[in-house]
């Protein structure tokens, strides 16, 4: 979303919600994890009471070129493995988001499964998991063209690898479909909730509740 949409989605999100008493409609948005932005993100979205929630990724690194890269562009190296970690461990430990969307993006660049791509889904497990943040499968990633590695075609994300670890910590994890359009909220039998029910996920649901004039969401139990 550009900037300078933001006060009209904003706008019309709230009006929405006021008109739309059968339903609660929550406002919020999946921001880029960056040092630089955390305060203004807290003043300006949360402090307001603009947002309900924010949740966090990393989708944007400064690249070899010193420049903002989209991930998926970056060198499949380790060191680009190394620095999509460390910022996304940050972002967990900044405590400012109800929880971390697709941890496992670094599958975007970092195209093979080997020992430094499983330090790195044991680093952002180990760490949500000791500061309790929810980490969530993302559902756009059902819905993207997949990729060749030297193991065959998979998916960009999620990434299988780094789910079947997480049974190994107490993280809890949540289902999103990021939908981009209405149709995409639910593709049948291809999406979130089979894949966790493959591995054996029991992921956690919201609850939403209203706190005087503010709106609450909190993890409720494991779905069945
Ligand atoms: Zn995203």
């Amino acid at each position: 979303m550009a900037y300078t949409q933001m006060d009209t989605y904003l706008q019309e999100c709230r009006t929405l919600g006021a008109s739309n008493n059968d339903m609660h409609i929550l406002c919020g948005f999946e921001c880029d994890y960056d040092a630089r932005y955390i305060q203004w993100y807290a003043e300006h979205l949360v402090d307001t009471k603009k947002v309900d929630y924010l949740c966090f990724g990393v989708h944007y690194l400064v690249g070899p070129d010193g420049k903002e890269t989209y991930i998926k562009n970056l060198p499949s190296q380790k060191q680009w493995l190394d620095l999509y970690t460390d910022t996304y461990v940050a972002g967990l430990k900044s405590g400012l988001f109800l929880f971390g969307v697709h941890p496992d993006l670094f599958g975007m660049f970092y195209k093979e499964w080997d020992k430094d791509a499983e330090y790195s889904a044991r680093r952002i497990l180990s760490c949500a998991a000791e500061f309790d943040m929810p980490l969530e499968i993302n559902g756009y990633g059902f819905r993207k063209p997949q990729i060749d590695t030297q193991s065959g075609k998979r998916l960009q994300y999620p990434l299988e690898n780094f789910w079947k670890l997480a049974s190994e910590y107490p993280v809890k994890v949540i289902l999103n479909s990021d939908a981009h359009r209405p149709q995409d909220l639910d593709l049948q039998n291809t999406g979130a909730f089979e894949f966790t029910s493959n591995l054996g996920i029991r992921p956690y649901g919201w609850n939403v509740g209203r706190n005087t004039d503010t709106t609450v969401l909190s993890l409720s139990q494991p779905l069945p």
